[in-house]
C-alpha cells in the first residue's frame, strides 16, 4: 500500500516542503534542508499531534460559548479524550483571553486557555 503526504516543517522559518512516502510500511521523506526537518517528519508520521480548537459554555447559559484551544499540540490519540473533558467545563464570565481553562489537561502537560475575552457585555459576539 502507497501513502503519500507533503507537510510543511515548522521548525525553522525557512519552512521547507517535505514530502513523505510509505509504501508497505517503508518510509521515505524528502525535501527537508536538515536533520531536524528529518526528524520532524518522522514524528509527524509516528507520533502525529495537533492543536486543539474549540469552544466551552459558559456557567449560566450554555448558548455562550468561549474559545479555546490547548497551549501546544497534544497527541491525536487523545484528542476524543481531551474533547469530553474540555466539553463538561462551565466557566463564569468574564474570561480573559489566555486565561487558562483547564489546567494540565489529561496529565499531557498541557493547559487548554481562552482566546478571546468574553464578559457579559460582549457575549453576543460569542454565541455558538
Ligand atoms: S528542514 Fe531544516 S531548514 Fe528546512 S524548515 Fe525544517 S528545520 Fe528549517
Amino acid at each position: 500500500m502507497i501513502k503519500e503526504r507533503c507537510i510543511t516543517c515548522i521548525i525553522c522559518p525557512k519552512g521547507c516542503r517535505i514530502s513523505i512516502s510509505q509504501i508497505d510500511g517503508e518510509l521515505t521523506i524528502d525535501g527537508y534542508q536538515c536533520s531536524r526537518g528529518n526528524d520532524y517528519a518522522r514524528q509527524v508520521v509516528e507520533f502525529p499531534v495537533q492543536m486543539l480548537t474549540t469552544t466551552v459554555s459558559a456557567s449560566h447559559d450554555h448558548h455562550i460559548r468561549i474559545p479555546v484551544k490547548t497551549t501546544r499540540e497534544i497527541p491525536v490519540n487523545t484528542i476524543k479524550e481531551a474533547m469530553r473533558k474540555i466539553r463538561a467545563v462551565r466557566i463564569a464570565l468574564p474570561v480573559r483571553i489566555g486565561e487558562v481553562i483547564v489546567e494540565n489537561l489529561l496529565d499531557l502537560d498541557v493547559d487548554v486557555i481562552a482566546t478571546d475575552s468574553v464578559t457579559p457585555h460582549n457575549w453576543r459576539n460569542h454565541e455558538s
